[in-house]
């Protein structure tokens, strides 16, 4: 017997790879050139798969900021702002925070998944109920193992299930969490949340929402989805991360709850851990200022709607209507891993998702756009996916013709117009 023993099927389906393949979990970054295109294997590479969806991690605001704070403030807090005491930084990137949200508090973590962890955990105990999107993140879930809630899924996006199963739940359902996303990660589906917001009503219940994807992606100002669909007055935590539209790392929560503050000392994600180094705080709090005010939001849809509509036209089998996140899918894995290596081989880095990490019975070649792709870019993408998927025989010679495109691209449009709006 051997600690490792359970490890055995992981460790066969990693060998038992396609031997033509490269290792998808073993891609290694020689050099980062700009937030769309890096040197992997000695290879000019395109970036379709990094979640830097307005391309600022190499905007001079935010590293100017990091430069100033890494000189004053040093390379980081060495441990948690409960011990060792919170820093301005902090304290400001807060009141960014709850300003840009319209919200009384906010709460900063060292990542989203700390953030998912400790309000989830912390919130719902043994004796609640947590219902949760089908779909959602493993820091959603993890948060509820944590905390020892009973959790019950919903089907995914279906504001008619979550309802149902509220009812079920009857007299036992009061002070129940119910938790989603706004745009799901691997697919890019955007919830109905004024559907889900008209239940958690009927029923009294909380709601948080985690907008991980949306920030800077949705909403008028980029507040994300609770914006765009008109219902932040019925969410009461919104949940997100730095390290997508932010472009550095860490995570926060705000709300309005009159006692939100208190979690700061029953939080053990937030209290047992280091707090963000004061590069990396000036740098989020100068990436948010870019959010509100700049116009990055219309380029990163243009380039959604380009690529969305180019696969469509290709003849791909797409995860969801026009999102920041194009999810391509395939059915046998072998088929996505050989797909997947010849794409990086010629020069087009995007993200490989296999079973059980996708919804669903299929691997995903998900692609996630960013503001600052060109056209051409976009260009190249669209043609490696071509060549590649009709030498493999998993797309037909003939691209769909225009008249089909157009229809499909009108269907998926609203969201993506009102977006940009
Ligand atoms: N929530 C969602 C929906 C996510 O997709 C992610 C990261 N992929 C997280 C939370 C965690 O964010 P972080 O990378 O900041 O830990």
């Amino acid at each position: 017997m051997d600690l490792f023993d359970k490890f055995s099927p992981i460790i066969d389906a990693h060998a038992n790879l396609p031997a033509d393949a490269e290792d998808p979990f073993n891609v290694s970054m020689d050099k980062i050139l700009s937030p769309t295109e890096a040197i992997i294997k000695g290879r000019h590479t395109i970036l379709a798969g990094t979640n830097n969806y307005l391309g600022l991690t190499f905007d001079e605001r935010p590293l100017k900021a990091a430069h100033a704070a890494l000189d004053a403030g040093g390379t980081g807090t060495t441990g948690s702002r409960v011990l060792n005491g919170t820093y301005a930084g902090h304290k400001a990137l807060e009141q960014d925070l709850a300003d840009f949200y319209g919200q009384q508090h906010a709460i900063v973590f060292s990542t989203g998944y700390q953030a998912n962890l400790g309000v989830i955990s912390t919130l719902a105990g043994p004796k609640n109920f947590i219902l949760i999107d089908s779909d959602c993140h493993a820091s959603i879930y993890d948060g509820c193992r944590l905390g020892g809630a009973t959790i019950i899924r919903f089907r995914h996006n279906d504001a008619a299930d979550l309802d149902k199963r509220l009812r079920r739940l009857g007299e036992q359902g009061s002070n129940i969490l119910i938790v989603v996303e706004g745009i799901y990660s691997m697919l890019g589906d955007i919830a109905p949340l004024r559907e889900i917001a008209a239940v958690k009503r009927k029923y009294g219940a909380y709601l948080m929402v985690d907008e991980a994807h949306s920030l800077g992606v949705m909403g008028k100002t980029g507040r994300g989805v609770a914006q765009e669909q008109g219902v932040e007055a019925d969410v009461d935590f919104i949940v997100g991360t730095f390290s997508k539209s932010v472009g550095t790392i860490g995570g926060f929560c705000v709300s309005s709850h009159p006692k939100f503050e208190v979690l700061r000392l029953v939080m053990r994600p937030y209290m047992f851990t280091a707090s963000l180094p004061p590069s990396v705080v000036a740098s989020a709090r100068a990436s948010l200022a870019i959010i509100t005010a700049s116009n990055l939001r219309e380029k990163l849809w243009a380039n959604a709607r380009a690529l969305h509509q180019g696969m469509e036209r290709l003849g791909f089998s797409l995860g969801a209507s026009c999102s920041p996140v194009v999810a391509i899918k395939i059915a046998a894995i072998d088929d996505a891993v050989r797909f997947w290596s010849e794409l990086l081989r010629a020069g087009v880095y995007v993200n490989l998702a296999v079973p059980p990490a996708t919804p669903g019975r299929d691997s995903l070649l998900r692609c996630s756009l960013c503001a600052a792709h060109s056209p051409e870019q976009i260009e190249k993408i669209l043609g490696v996916f071509q060549s590649v998927g009709r030498r493999l025989d998993l797309i037909s010679e003939t691209p769909r013709d225009d008249a089909d495109a157009k229809t499909a691209v009108s269907r998926s449009t609203p969201d993506a117009a009102a977006a940009t709006g």
